[in-house]
């Protein structure tokens, strides 16, 4: 799927929801393509106490859902019209769902984008003392 077309599929989902709770919900959209081509969508979810979730969460749950792991492209749109590449948690979240995401396409910029291993520091795990 081309990249604008990614991106719109993302923009289509935000909203600007906020309740009389101060519940936030929509403001970012995240759109991805697992590999086996089926397009998954999410939106953020901010309550109080600081409780929620970036949109990243949900359009990955949807994917597991379908019973698929592998991530092709990925993007994450702002309701004010621009992309929001995942943050470092999410980044994480999605390599941990399965290391060979780490060849995902992260879209960061409407004609640009990178992989995921471009995207994250040196990896974490316990490595042997020699
Ligand atoms: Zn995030």
């Amino acid at each position: 799927m081309a990249n604008e077309e990614l991106i719109a599929e993302a923009m289509k989902i935000t909203r600007e929801y906020v309740n009389p709770q101060n519940v936030s919900v929509g403001h970012v959209g995240c759109a991805l393509v697992s590999e086996g081509g089926k397009l998954h969508l999410g939106v953020s979810v901010h309550v109080n106490c600081d409780v929620g979730f970036c949109a990243e969460y949900g359009a990955v749950s949807s994917m597991l859902v379908a019973g698929e792991y592998k991530i092709e492209k990925i993007v994450s749109v702002h309701i004010g019209g621009t992309i929001f590449p995942p943050c470092g948690r999410c980044r994480e979240f999605i390599y941990q769902i399965d290391a060979s995401n780490l060849d995902t396409e992260v879209i960061v910029e409407n004609d640009k984008t990178m992989l995921l291993r471009e995207l994250l520091p040196e990896m974490w795990q316990m490595r042997p003392l020699k």
